[in-house]
Order: structure tokens, then sequence, then C-alpha cells
């Protein structure tokens, strides 16, 4: 059998390291025979499996503890309960029903039929719950790897590029790029030197979706930065990180040790001529460095501000040179494409958005958390079928999609049944961006929320252009005046005057998405905006 104890951020806050230390101590005072890792020289039928794993995503519940084969999975585990787990369910298979998660007076001791997993479909998230980030071992042993060995060998980089755009995979970091597009165009500049760089800079508040693959499956972004590197002609890697994020930081650097150990990195891996070296470079939290041309002024050492384009990152990136720059869950997606194939990665989600879509669901939902759905499930599913509905009963409002980049949606049937996929949350003037998710109760004020973001985006604005400097310093003056009663009917003219000024003629994305918070609660809660102008009359 094997104890998972989940070790991402969240569950670590919650003292998942004491647990994992108890457990250890109680199977070592009854002579238990327990391996880490897997070691093919213990009898792993009879030994037991004490292992941390990478994010479950309930995160609501942590810390969590799953036991394997059983597939229990125990909520808000405190270190007092192991001797309790390892007595009762791993040595005598009962279940231990204070530690279960109950929902409406149903008790759920198996983490599949738990509501909040079952419309879940973990893809890139899989190996989060159920392996030991730092093992390679683990993560060759469950196919790990196996899609580089294959473009390594068995494929030519125009038929990689080829896989990837017929799988349709689109760029998870915001605006839905396809992934392929981009490959094919750094595979044809003609140039010595290429690099592969992964944006893990995930700066929306709220947002955790790439941290959690970076803590929690950190081998299958650098096979994909790999697979890149094979199809584009590089030889060189840069992972981004923010600094804030030291768990990521630590295991990815873990990962790239082993895989160097392995051969799999580094100077003619395998035999053949194609090496490839993997940096991870620390950023300071700018959220403005997750913007392209940000990110690689700031791998120089230079100062984070974007740059007008075209020259296009492919042409012109990292170091004046064409350079493919995607984030960490696009990357993940990647081995699995080439692994499984792309009739497979096509039979998961929509025809325009396939595969699968992280998201960090907060907000006054029940059951906050980490979660990975098929491209195309509606926002009702989310909110109230793994979400579980609102907290306390509530009414809902509204759900803010993408963060400071993305707008609100309403509880109307029309937005509630909207699919999540690229095309139709453009469509109400929304973005997927990361995959923030934040859920809005009946008693949260739409002008506050708009400012919120307003504040953020101001705050990190990097102040190279005019209209966002600027423009978004008098949006914020003018939402000032507005929650204090102070507004007028003409402000909310001005508002919208600004934030169409703003977004047309923004030098970058932060800015061009700016007032989308803004543009989407003016449109969709106006009522709200007009109620703090009319009382002021
Ligand atoms: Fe900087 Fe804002 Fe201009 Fe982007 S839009 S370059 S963040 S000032």
């Amino acid at each position: 059998p094997s104890i998972l104890i989940c070790a991402g951020t969240g569950c670590i806050a919650g003292g998942a390291m004491k647990i994992y230390d108890n457990l250890k101590t109680e199977c070592e005072k009854r002579g238990l025979p327990v391996y880490v890792g897997l070691k093919h020289d213990t009898d792993a039928e009879k030994s037991l499996h004490v292992k941390m794993s990478g994010c479950h995503g309930f995160c609501e519940m942590g810390p969590l503890v799953h036991i394997e084969p059983m597939g229990v999975m125990y909520i808000h585990v405190k270190p007092e309960d192991c001797h309790e787990i390892l007595e009762k369910t791993v040595l005598g298979g009962e279940i231990i029903d204070r530690l279960v998660y109950h929902l409406d007076g149903v008790a759920y001791p198996r983490q599949e039929d738990i509501p909040f997993y079952k419309k879940q479909h973990r893809v890139v998230l899989e190996n989060c719950g159920s392996s030991d980030a730092e093992d390679i071992e683990e993560y060759i042993a469950k196919g790990g790897y196996a899609g580089f060995e294959k473009a390594l060998f068995e494929m030519t980089d125009e038929e990689i590029c080829r896989s990837i755009i017929d799988s349709g995979l689109r760029g998870r970091g915001g605006g839905g790029f396809p992934a392929g597009q981009k490959w094919d165009g750094a595979r044809k500049q003609k140039s010595e030197k290429k690099y592969i760089v992964c944006n893990g800079d995930e700066g929306d508040p709220g947002a955790f979706m790439d941290r959690s693959i970076m803590e929690g499956n950190p081998h299958s972004v650098l096979e994909g930065m790999m697979i890149a590197g094979r199809a584009v002609g590089s030889d060189e890697g840069y992972i981004y990180v923010r600094a804030e994020y030291p768990l990521a930081v630590s295991r990815l650097k873990a990962a790239i040790a082993k895989a160097e150990e392995y051969g799999l990195l580094g100077d003619h891996v395998m035999g053949t001529d194609f090496s490839f070296r993997i940096h991870v470079n620390m950023g300071a939290g700018a959220f403005v460095c997750g913007e392209g041309s940000a990110l690689t002024a700031s791998i120089e050492g230079n100062r984070g501000m974007p740059r007008v384009k075209p020259p296009r990152t492919i042409e012109h990136g990292l170091w004046a040179e064409p350079t493919v720059l995607n984030n960490v869950e696009t990357f993940a997606n990647v081995p699995l494409i080439i692994r499984k194939g792309v009739d497979w990665y096509r039979s998961i989600g929509t025809k325009t958005s396939p595969g699968t879509k992280a998201f960090a669901l907060t907000g006054n939902v029940v059951n906050t958390g980490l979660i990975e759905v098929p491209m195309g499930t509606t926002i009702r599913e989310v909110v109230f079928d793994i979400g579980g509905g609102i907290r306390g009963g509530k009414k809902f409002k509204a759900v803010q999609i993408g963060g400071p980049s993305g707008g609100a949606t309403t509880a109307s049937r029309e937005h509630l049944d909207l699919p999540l996929d690229f095309d139709s949350l453009k469509s109400i003037g929304a973005m997927i961006g990361s995959g923030g998710l934040v859920v809005m109760d009946e008693d949260t004020c739409m002008v506050e929320t708009a400012r919120f973001f307003m504040e953020f985006t101001q705050k990190e604005s990097c102040g190279k252009c005019v209209p966002c400097r600027e423009g978004t310093k008098r949006m914020l003056e003018i939402l000032d005046r507005i929650i204090d009663n102070k507004g007028t009917l003409e402000d909310l003219d001005l508002l919208e005057e600004l934030a169409d000024t703003i977004s047309k003629t923004a030098l970058c994305g932060l800015g061009q998405s700016a007032c989308k918070p803004v543009q989407s609660t003016l449109k969709y809660f106006r009522d709200e905006y007009l109620a703090h102008v009319v009382d002021h009359h």
C-alpha cells in the first residue's frame, strides 16, 4: 500500500511535513518496512510506501492524506491522527469516518467519488496528486520521458511541430495562441542559437495552477521544453519562476539535476547529436514580467519592461535570438500529446480549444482549490458541481475569470451555461487568462471588485507608456470617487472613454487588458455603479 501525503504549498502550510514524519515514525515503531521512491530491490508488494506527492487540488480541505490501493482520501488530517490512520485504515482496512469528506449527510471516503473530483479530468495534474515530484523513476515508470524519446528517435523536427499544430494546443498563459504555429515559426528561423523559455511567472492574484504543476510534476515541464528544443533546434532553455515560489524552484532544480544524472539533459543526449540544458531563473514578482518581452529582458538582467512588437519573440527573443516562449501548463501538455497522440488529445475539450484547462477556483464557493476540466465545461458545472455552490447558502452573483486581465460573468443562464474555452469567453468580453476563477456571492460589490483589480494593475504598471501609466491612475481615482459615493454620471462615461483609449493604445497586454474588469462590470452590473452615483444625488 501507499500513503501519499499532499506536499503542495497549501498542505505544507497546514502541517503536512509533520504528518509525513509522524507516519514514517509510526511505521518504524512497528518495524514495518518503509521505502521511499521506486526501489526495485524492495519487495514493493509487502512494503509500505510513504511518500509526499504534489498538490491534490482540494486545498480547502488540507492537509490531505491519500491511501492506495483503497483510494481513500482523508481531509483536515492532524499529526496526531497518524497513529490511528496506520492502525485502523492502512493495517486494518477500516475507514475513519471523522476524517472523511461529508456533503449533505453523505460520506465520501474514496477520492474519486468526491463531487469535487467527479467532473474533473486530470491530465496535466494527474501525476500531481499521485507521484513523488522528486522521484524521476516514478515519473519514468508512469510513461514520463517516453514522449521525449519518441521525439528524439522517431520524429523529425518538422513532424514534431506538425503534431503540435494538429493537436490544436493553444497557449495556456492567456491569449490562447496556437503553440505549434509558434514552434514552427521558430523552427524556420535561420540562426545558430535559439532558446526555449518557460513562463512560470504566474502573477494573477489567486492563481496557482503553474505553481502546482512545477511543484507536483516538474519533469513534465522539463520534458515539454526538451521536446520543444528538439523541434526548433535549440540547445538551451530557461524557466522563469517568481521567487515567491521557493518550493517550485527547489523541485525544478532537483528535477533538472536528476534529468542530468540520467543523461536526459546535457551534451549528446542518449548518444545523439541533440544537446540541451535548462536553467532556472528567479523573478522578483513583477506582474509585467509575465509579458514575453519583459520576461526575456528580465532574464537578460535588464529592467523587466515590454518592448514594441514586431519583431516577434520567435524572431527576436531572449538575447535577440529566435525564442519559443510558452507557459508552464502549455509545456506540461506537450509530452502527453507526443506520447498519446493527436487524436487522443483532440478527443478532450472542444474543436477549437482541445485538451483540458487547470483553474484556481477561489472566492465564495464551498470547495476552493485547484481543478482541471475539459475545455468546454460550463461555468455552472465548475461553480455548482465541482465547487459545491456558494458558501453559507447565499446566492451566486458572478465569476471573475482571468484575473486582472479578465472580465466578470453574471448569474444569467446564458453566462452560466457558457462553455469555458478561449473563444466563448472572448465573445462576452472575458478571457480564460492564465486560469484564475474568483466566485462572488450576492453580498459582493462589483464596483469594489473592479476597483480591486484596477488597483492591482495600476500598481503593477511598469510606467513605460502613458495610456497605461496615467490612464489606469485616473481610472482608479474615479473608481475611488464612485465608491465614496462622490461620483457622477459623467464619471461613468469617463470610465468608459478612458477604458476604450487605454485598451486601444497601451503598449503591452497588461495595459491593453487592464480595463476589462471595469468594462465588463460596467456592462453587466451597471446598476451597482448607478446605486453609488444615485445615492450621492
Ligand atoms: Fe508598461 Fe503598462 Fe505600457 Fe505595458 S501597457 S508597457 S505595463 S506602462
